[in-house]
């Protein structure tokens, strides 16, 4: 698609009013399973961060060997990868509502999103997990994921304590953080997750 606002170095097309949401919580806290129920139930356009980055491996982009490396050592990309293939799909869709997943890992991310598209979270919703219960998760899930494998996945723990967790605490700050406990069976998780996004859709 041909389009000059994509052009632009900074923020988006002034028009249009963004709302994003930012979903985080711990490796295999279920952040994929419930931003698929949110897209059918509230209309929002889900972008998972992991899931572009993945993408940009196997379309055999000129940083699909970075990616892939540091992917497997549990490491977070750099934010000027990550933030152009999300604002890009921003850009390139209709919507108006996104659920950005597993984004920001961390301070630097978060705030050279802020800086680069002029956007601030309505509001963080928090997957809240013991690890016990992330690890069984991981190594019984089988997507075929480099890594999902004991080694890189405490890797990504501690990767998301150190890093993610500041995140939360910030958006905490700010009253901004949504927290649900996503030990419980996917279903009851939603149940949860549906309390907090009615308001937001009756406002809008
Ligand atoms: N990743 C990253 N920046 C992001 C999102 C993901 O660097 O904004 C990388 C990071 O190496 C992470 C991996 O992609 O460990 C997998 O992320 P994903 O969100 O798919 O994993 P999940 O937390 O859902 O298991
Ligand atoms: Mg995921």
């Amino acid at each position: 698609m041909a389009d000059a606002s994509k052009d632009i170095v900074d923020g988006f097309p002034g028009d249009k009013k963004i709302i994003v949401v930012f979903v985080l919580g711990g490796p295999g806290s279920g952040k994929g399973t419930q931003c698929a129920k949110i897209v059918q139930h509230f209309n929002f356009t889900h972008l998972s961060a992991g899931d572009l980055l993945r993408a940009e491996i196997t379309s055999g982009s000129r940083n699909g060997v970075m990616i892939q490396n540091m992917m497997n050592e549990g490491k977070i990309i750099p934010p000027e990868v990550t933030i152009k293939l999300l604002r890009r799909a921003m850009l390139d869709s209709a919507n108006d509502k996104f659920l950005i997943d597993g984004f920001p890992r961390d301070e630097e991310n978060r705030a050279a999103f802020e800086n680069i598209t002029k956007i601030e979270p309505e509001f963080v919703l928090y997957l809240d997990c013991p690890e016990d219960e992330l690890e069984r998760r991981i190594l019984s899930r089988n997507q075929g994921r480099a890594d999902d494998n004991t080694e890189t996945m405490r890797k990504r723990f501690r990767v998301f304590k150190e890093s993610t967790l500041p995140v939360i605490m910030h958006y905490d700050l700010k009253g901004k953080v949504r927290k649900v406990d996503a030990a419980k069976p996917v279903d009851e998780v939603f149940e949860d997750v549906k309390v907090i996004f009615a308001p937001l859709i009756a406002k809008v």
